[in-house]
């Protein structure tokens, strides 16, 4: 365990006591913009130590915020990860890190392209749960929080979005199929694990255009998380709490 990452969760949660009595530290991946950025601020302002982690760390610690490297592309960045957090307990983890690839339909399809969307968006959420299991078993909150995407829905996804998102939309397909086997595969260890859909949110790749601020979209994902428990594990549902169909 690093020192300041130990430091920062005790000043924390010596910070934390007075408000909210919780002592709860949330891990968000993809933190350096948009909807990461704008959960490490939720939480941050809910009194909660936060692990934000980035590609490349660019916001100094401030708080009970810490900062770590990871590329989730990289395995070799997680099992760094990893050994860096050796000992530190996690409530909540959540896997929101994602790109979009390639939005040109079939014709444009590149093979390369596919397969790292797929490796960003639906293996490294897998290989982050694996390396840091020891730290969700450690915590006491024990939710695992896969920020997935309605368009990965076979049921509702393709219904009124036009896009040529092959690769986004079968990473998110894939994504959810992790979170329905992590549900059954943790359900004996009390791990929560659910994959959240968080509306169409304003952000480099909602864009302009789109629906939701983020951090209105990161305090509805909050509330449902915190209201998320054991008997939910294994769901889909959407930011404003209705359930998305698989
Ligand atoms: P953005 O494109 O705005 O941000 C993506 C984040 O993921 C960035 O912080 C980026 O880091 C990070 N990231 C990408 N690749 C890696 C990597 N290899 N390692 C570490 N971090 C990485 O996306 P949003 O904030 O809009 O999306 C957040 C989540 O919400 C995603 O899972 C997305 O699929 C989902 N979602 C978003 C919707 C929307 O309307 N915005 C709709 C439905 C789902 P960096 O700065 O280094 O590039």
């Amino acid at each position: 365990m690093t020192s300041s990452i130990a430091e920062t969760a005790r000043q924390g949660e010596a910070a934390r006591r007075p408000t909210d009595g919780s002592g709860r530290t949330v891990l968000v991946t993809g933190a350096s913009r948009g909807l990461g950025r704008a959960l490490v601020e939720t939480y941050a302002n809910a009194g909660w130590t936060v692990i934000a982690c980035m590609r490349k760390p660019m916001h100094a610690a401030a708080g009970a915020i810490v900062t770590e490297q990871l590329d989730v592309a990289d395995p070799g960045s997680i099992a760094a990860l990893a050994r860096r957090l050796d000992g530190v307990a996690i409530d909540v983890l959540i896997n929101n890190a994602a790109i979009r690839g390639d939005t040109g339909g079939l014709a444009s399809l590149d093979a390369d392209d596919f397969l790292e969307v797929i490796r960003v968006n639906a293996l490294a959420p897998l290989l982050l749960v694996r390396a840091l299991l020891p730290n969700l078993l450690t915590g006491s909150g024990r939710k695992i929080v896969n920020i997935s995407s309605r368009s990965g829905s076979l049921a509702e996804g393709t219904l009124d979005d036009e896009d040529g998102d092959y690769a986004y939309r079968c990473s998110k397909a894939a994504m959810n199929m992790a979170t329905s086997k992590l549900a059954h595969d943790l359900r004996g260890d009390g791990i929560a694990v659910v994959s959240l859909h968080p509306g169409w949110v304003r952000t480099d790749m909602g864009g302009e255009e789109a629906k939701i601020d983020v951090a209105a979209s990161a305090a509805a994902l909050k509330a449902i998380i915190d209201g998320t428990d054991r008997a939910a594990s294994g769901t889909f549902r959407s930011y404003d709490g209705r359930q998305v169909s698989w």
